[in-house]
């Protein structure tokens, strides 16, 4: 069985901070990697130790594997905590730290690379009962005929995506059959170029879905269990803004259902740790698109509406130790709403780096900030654009928009331009006041001209 007792985080940001404040709650010390250019980050001056992995720029430092198992070695840190992004989805750095013969806090490597390839997980998803987007059995055959038939039987409009895909790119919508030859072409070639791996797959294309994921955590004992959902509907070119839980409008009944099955699959495909299951929402139906094999940004929203803290167990979980509850301890309760707040201009989405002169976080009953922020510190250009993340709790769902609008309106982060303005604007906006919006509810308002109706100061 695995054991450690101090862990190294491999990220860096307010998920940095996250993880520190976790391994402090469970007496693990904790070893603080950083770049060159984060030598002020919070964490860093928290941490029992630090170490320096590397320049700037995350492919010399955050995804540089070798540096990160040098500096467990140097540090003498028996386990990585890979929190989201860099290298917290990738199999062959998993498969590193485990020959290491250290402990990665996250599902075992084969697990990581078989959820990886979409083709690899929608198949193991179907094969545990967990409903697809319908479309090809797997990847594509070479012969155009064959394909032509797989697209006609899936039915018009269609996507074509890259069974290596992430980040929302290897992707390509197909109208009618003319365009697909091409359309097929050009994706495995980018696919090819962009993920070492030339399988693309077909898919029905949804034409209003919302997004709503399923959290989950299992041990390494067999037992798997799920936290609820949260919808993240509201998206920018595939990122998310704004997360929130329960979903508006689908019944217990149906989650409860999604997320049994979900648990079954972890049980049956071997995970353990923190996941969650992606799934587009349409007529009533979830059909399965991806799982994330580690800790999400939106986690907190769970959070607050479960009790439970993710993170800790993600640890616990990673030291061997059973579930600290089982399915029917979990009790959903109340709404929570997480604003991505991004170090970005409000109506350009520029990302806007800088000198944060004076940060006052808001508080008051139910608001949760989750930042490294501090006044002082200088936002550097070579990130994600996210810098906090302002989480409000309510009974109900109106009561946290109303704790969010307050929070939103207490905020300062003078000296940096962020996005809060357009949060204060979207608490207000009819689609989102009454929920269950699809994913291109914000892009429909931007492009109807909604920003510049109002000015976003
Ligand atoms: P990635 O790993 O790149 O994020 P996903 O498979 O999660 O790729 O898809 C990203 C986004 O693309 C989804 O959130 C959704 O907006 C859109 N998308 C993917 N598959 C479909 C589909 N079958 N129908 C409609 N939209 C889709």
């Amino acid at each position: 069985m695995s054991s450690f007792d101090t862990i190294l985080i491999a990220n860096r940001g307010e998920i940095a901070l996250r993880i520190l404040r976790a391994c402090r709650e469970l007496g693990l010390k904790s070893v603080a990697a950083h770049s060159d250019a984060d030598r002020s980050l919070r964490h860093v001056a928290l941490a029992d130790k630090r170490i320096c992995i590397g320049p700037a720029p995350s492919s010399k430092s955050y995804i540089d594997a070798a540096a990160i198992l040098l500096a467990a070695e140097l540090t003498g840190a028996g386990a990585i905590h890979p929190g989201y992004g860099f290298l917290s989805e990738s199999p062959d750095f998993a498969a590193r730290v485990e020959d290491a013969g250290l402990t990665f806090i996250g599902p075992a490597s084969y697990a990581i690379r078989l959820m990886g390839d979409k083709v690899s997980a929608k198949k193991a998803m179907r094969d545990a009962g967990v409903p697809c987007v319908p479309g090809s059995e797997g990847s594509l055959p070479e012969n155009a005929e064959t394909v032509q038939k797989i697209a006609q039987d899936t039915g018009f409009p269609i996507i074509v995506k890259a069974a290596g895909g992430g980040g929302g790119r290897g992707m390509r919508i197909v109208r009618s059959l003319d365009e697909l030859d091409q359309a097929v072409a050009l994706t495995r070639e980018e696919a090819g170029r962009f993920f070492g791996n030339s399988n693309v797959y077909i898919e029905k294309f949804l034409e209003h879905p919302r997004h709503v994921e399923i959290q989950i955590l299992a041990d390494k004992h067999g037992n798997a269990v799920w936290l609820g959902e949260r919808d993240c509907s509201m998206q920018r070119r595939h990122q998310k803004i704004i997360e929130e839980s329960p979903a508006v409008g689908i019944s217990r009944e149906a989650i409860a259902e999604i997320g049994e099955r979900c648990a079954k699959a972890c049980e049956t495909i071997g995970y353990s740790g923190a996941g969650t299951f992606e799934f587009l929402y349409e007529n009533g139906e979830f059909y399965f698109i991806e799982m994330n094999t580690r800790i999400q940004v939106e986690h907190p929203v769970t959070e607050l509406v479960t009790g439970i803290d993710l993170v800790r167990e993600q640890i616990s979980v990673a030291l061997g130790n059973p579930l600290s509850f089982k399915q029917s301890d979990i009790l959903l309760k109340g709404h929570a709403i997480e604003c991505r707040l991004n170090a970005e201009d409000p109506t350009t989405f520029q990302p806007s780096p800088g000198v944060v002169k004076q940060w006052i976080p808001p508080g008051g009953p139910g608001i949760r900030v989750d930042s490294h922020l501090y006044s002082g510190y200088v936002v550097p250009p070579h990130y994600d654009s996210l810098v906090a993340k302002i989480l409000a709790y309510g009974t109900s769902r109106q009561e946290a928009i109303d704790r969010m609008v307050g929070a939103l309106s207490e905020l300062k982060a003078d000296g940096l331009t962020t996005n809060a303005s357009l949060h204060s604007r979207l608490m207000g906006e009819q689609g989102f006041l009454q929920g269950g919006f699809d994913i291109h509810h914000l892009e429909r308002l931007i492009s109807g001209g909604w920003l510049k109706q109002g000015a976003v100061e």
